[in-house]
């Protein structure tokens, strides 16, 4: 397996924000987005064998472990195997929702559409959409949670920043049009917090 990084720290992010939880970074995703703000995952990482794996998250003494990439699941069978042998812990997957995501493996899972010409993913337990903030952006994503009936309270509104100043300044960019459309609000702690520094 291809790892990024690991690292404690809390969610700063989607319906489970401030949990303390352990990251698992996995390196390579089959996106490009121009404003990934972990562009440095998309290439190379430390190559490491599952038990390895098994062995860190067995060591934590945090309850959550959320696998984050880049895409994590370029890499969803190895994944599986840690997971199988760590049940004792609450995995959860952020992906951005291009590949199919294992049902009954992970517990909470949020996927990331960035394409709303795409139908979303199948077994997503929410979404996150990241917007530069313009009310015709919280339009389209508004449309694309009709037709595609997804109720309004897993629909997390995420703004596009990698320092503190701008995320502050989106959020209260974004604060009006989450009330207005019933989205949730979700502000990036971490950037908030610790601006573009890795392992937070
Ligand atoms: S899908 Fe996520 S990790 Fe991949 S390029 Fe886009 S923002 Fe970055």
């Amino acid at each position: 397996m291809k790892v990024s990084e690991i690292f404690e720290s809390l969610q700063g992010e989607g319906p489970l924000m401030g949990r303390p939880m352990l990251f698992i970074r996995m390196a390579g995703c089959n996106l490009s987005c121009e404003w990934c703000d972990t562009k440095y995952a998309w290439e190379g990482g430390n190559a490491m064998d599952t038990g390895q794996l098994v062995d860190i998250i067995s060591s934590s003494e945090l309850e959550y472990v959320c696998w984050t990439g880049g895409e994590p699941l370029l890499q969803a069978d190895e994944i599986i195997k840690v997971i199988k042998r760590t049940m004792h812990k609450r995995h959860c997957l952020e992906t951005n929702g291009t590949m199919p995501i294992p049902y009954g493996h992970f517990e909470h899972v949020v996927a990331s559409p960035k394409d709303l010409c795409e139908d979303p993913p199948v077994n997503a337990d929410f979404y996150k959409f990241v917007l530069d903030g313009d009310a015709s952006e919280f339009e389209d994503v508004d449309n694309y949670a009709k037709d595609h009936s997804i109720e309004r309270e897993k629909v997390f509104i995420q703004p596009k920043c990698s320092e503190s100043y701008d995320a502050l300044e989106a959020g209260r960019r974004f604060w009006e049009l989450c009330v207005k459309y019933g989205f949730s609000l979700s502000p990036r702690l971490h950037i908030i917090y610790f601006g573009s520094k890795r392992g937070v």
